[in-house]
């Protein structure tokens, strides 16, 4: 995939219909449908603003959970409407249907520094279909269309490729940003390129893995998938979890790393615990094994100080997934560890791929200390295993 786009910067939307994608899938409670955590709708601002500033008309549009087609008033956006209301200091109307009358007169009647939200585009089955007809319809409402929802660029539908059929199609800030510094690390990355990887499960994350071993210099291994790997070198994992199924990928991907010249590491020590709760006794283990009745639920102190220097002299420093159970108190040391490391390296490029990582960053407020979160868990991982992201391929190339 190329990952030079044009954006925003590079066309006149001025006296222009913009529509924007945005990514409002925001964390809502599902009976109230009160926003728990408007970071999404927050970092959606410049786009937007930058849009009204230079002229442009702008009819948002995004999806909100999974309403599969069924009008859901939970799913509504309407509080993300009243949100941007606040955060833009001007109206923003949300649309009474999804391309019906409603949403053709108010983007009819929508003038340049006006802003409106089309209602959650799943209360459609055709969004999620890529219907032709859905798309050319959603087209029609705008003479540009601008995609700045990075998570939702790895799934083809009507707003996020579909559309671009139709009307000429540029990358907002968010995408621009995401491009920049993650299609960097694949290009060409600053080296030593380290990669950190964690989470529960081997199975979502082969890809990368192996993508990695092409790319990175030093591959570091740790949460839930460390087992995996720690048994298919016959190491003792207790009750920890492993992926039976994996072990021979595990084994694959070790010798690979062989073979290339990877470094890859993998866990010396464990905080591990009898049993899975928060109020689980904290059990070190100083070596590899973890004994009998035991699961590993966190890296040990052996292993923090190998991984942080490992990431001592880092050039770039890609991170998906915690080091372990880290909404448990007594076992997020590993994940503190790595996120602290990461944010006292301003030589590097810190990129942090979504998800639990990036919550777990902001959870201890290193954030501003990164050179980028990825606003896509799934969307970074694809991308970052040098995936063609279907939203993002679609754009138009930079010249
Ligand atoms: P993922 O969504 O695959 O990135 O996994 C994130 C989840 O992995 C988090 O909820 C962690 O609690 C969990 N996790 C991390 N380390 C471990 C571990 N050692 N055992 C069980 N779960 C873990």
């Amino acid at each position: 995939m190329n990952y030079h786009k044009k954006s925003i910067r590079d066309v006149d939307v001025s006296n222009k219909k913009v529509l924007l994608r945005c990514d409002f899938n925001v964390p809502h409670d599902k009976k109230t449908g009160i926003i728990q955590d408007v970071t999404r709708i927050a970092e959606s601002v410049p786009t937007i603003q930058y849009l009204l500033e230079q002229g442009a008309a702008v009819i948002i549009c995004s999806h909100l959970g999974r309403p599969h087609g069924i009008w859901n008033p939970a799913l509504s956006l309407a509080s993300v409407a009243g949100c941007l209301q606040s955060i833009l200091n001007k109206p923003v109307p949300i649309t009474r249907d999804v391309l019906g009358s409603d949403t053709k007169a108010l983007a009819g009647n929508l003038h340049a520094g006006q802003v409106m939200l089309i209602e959650n585009l799943r209360f459609r089955i055709e969004e999620e279909r890529n219907d032709p007809l859905f798309s050319k319809e959603l087209a029609s409402l705008a003479h540009l269309f601008v995609f700045d929802a990075f998570g939702a660029s790895h799934r083809a539908h009507s707003s996020t490729e579909g559309v671009t059929e139709y009307l000429p199609a540029v990358a907002g800030f968010l995408i621009e940003k995401e491009l920049a510094v993650m299609g960097a690390a694949l290009e060409s990355p600053r080296r030593p390129f380290v990669s950190i990887m964690g989470g529960s499960k081997v199975s979502d994350k082969i890809g990368v893995i192996r993508k990695m071993l092409d790319t990175a210099d030093t591959i570091i291994i740790g949460g839930g998938m460390a087992y995996t790997f720690l048994a298919a070198q016959g190491h003792s994992i207790g009750t920890s979890l492993v992926e039976t199924e994996q072990l021979d990928f595990a084994r694959e991907m070790l010798q690979l790393a062989q073979e290339k010249g990877v470094t890859l590491l993998l866990p010396t020590d464990h905080m591990a615990a009898s049993h899975f709760s928060k109020d689980a006794e904290p059990h070190p283990v100083d070596n590899c094994n973890i004994p009998d009745g035991y699961m590993g639920l966190d890296i040990g102190p052996c292993t923090i100080n190998l991984y942080k220097n490992a990431l001592k002299d880092a050039g770039t420093v890609f991170w998906n997934g915690p080091m372990g159970v880290f909404e448990f108190p007594a076992f997020a040391n590993g994940t503190f560890a790595i996120a602290k490391a990461m944010a006292e390296m301003p030589q590097a490029i810190t990129i942090i791929g979504g998800g639990d990582s990036a919550f777990a960053v902001e959870q201890m407020g290193f954030s501003n200390k990164m050179t980028h979160i990825s606003t896509g868990g799934g969307a970074a991982l694809e991308f970052m295993e040098g995936l063609s992201l279907p939203g993002i391929a679609c754009l138009e190339d930079a010249e």
